[in-house]
């Protein structure tokens, strides 16, 4: 029996292991190796990390986990999670064993759908990018082009100063590199740019929390406090897949599924220790 089982190995996941394992809780890891930044080479606007490859950043982070003998961390997909009458829970996984906890930090995180579009799974996270603040300045001076989008007003406004050249484009029918640059294509129309940023729908990773019976916010990221806790007492949940009340969206970055990683292995232990009742 763990007192976590913490599911994803993001920011988030990681975090949450990295407080517990701090405080003695036996936890246990689960990564199943499918990370939403696994395109990028390089991810930006984290102190201490602007700049470092995403996959250089969890292999320094499973090397400090490895100073701490309660954490376990384990390279396989959880497939099922249930909540028994005990209040404890069971995780079934993918070598078709099962796993004991009292509590459970889901920070399993968001998938990208990627448009049946040609070439554009091979561009995203590399010439076409999802988020100014995270790829916009590598573009500075440069020629971006922006897909139109209920987003699309914004990433104008944040753009503009940095970009040489911003255009908004209709929906893109196909990407193509090309000596010049990347050639956007729209219908019959194409432009050559240098960067797309393109507005994505996403969904859950990962289906324990409908398996779980969460409250989930319109967004469709599960509806947490900001201490991590869900509708459910003993899951909690950190990182892209969650969203605040306070905040007006989920709010994506490498720090602040960090920062909830923190905050939801905190209140485990809160929870483990003064149980509320
Ligand atoms: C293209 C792109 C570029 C980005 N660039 C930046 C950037 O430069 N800077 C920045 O701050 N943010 C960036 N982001 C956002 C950032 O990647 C996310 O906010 C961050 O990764 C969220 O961390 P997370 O831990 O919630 O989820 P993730 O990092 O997505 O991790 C999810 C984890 O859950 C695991 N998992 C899923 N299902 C299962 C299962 N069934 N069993 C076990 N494990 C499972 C996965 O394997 C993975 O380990 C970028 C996002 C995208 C899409």
């Amino acid at each position: 029996m763990y007192d976590a089982l913490v599911i994803g190995g993001g920011p988030a996941g990681l975090q949450a292991a990295l407080t517990l394992g701090r405080m003695h809780r036996p936890t246990l890891l689960l990564d199943s190796g499918a990370y939403r930044n696994g395109p990028v080479d390089a991810m930006h606007n984290i102190v201490t990390n602007d700049g470092r490859d995403p996959a250089e950043f969890r292999s320094i982070v499973r090397g400090e986990l490895a100073a701490y003998d309660d954490v376990e961390v384990r390279d396989l997909a959880a497939t099922a999670v249930g909540r028994l009458g005990d209040g404890t829970f069971e995780a079934t996984l993918a070598d078709g064993s099962v796993v004991a906890s009292r509590t459970v930090v889901l920070a399993t995180g968001l998938r990208d759908v990627v448009p049946d579009v040609p070439g554009f799974a091979e561009q995203w996270g590399r010439t076409i990018h999802s988020c100014p603040f995270c790829h916009g300045h590598e573009l500075s001076g440069r020629r971006v082009a922006i897909q139109d989008s209920p987003a699309a007003g914004h990433h104008v406004v944040m753009l503009t100063p940095i970009a040489g050249s911003v255009e908004v484009v209709a929906p893109v029918t196909g990407v193509e590199t090309t000596a010049e640059g990347l050639r956007v294509t729209s219908g019959s129309d194409s432009v050559v740019v240098d960067g797309l940023f393109a507005h994505l729908a996403w969904e859950q990773a990962a289906p324990f929390a409908a398996q779980l019976g969460l409250e989930m916010r319109e967004s469709g990221c599960i509806a947490v406090n900001l201490f991590g806790q869900t509708s459910v007492p003993g899951v909690y949940a950190a990182g892209d897949l969650a969203h605040v009340a306070d905040l007006p969206m989920p709010m994506p970055s490498v720090l602040a599924a960090a920062y909830a990683g923190q905050l939801a292995g905190s209140s485990v232990l809160r929870d483990l220790v003064m149980p509320v009742g």
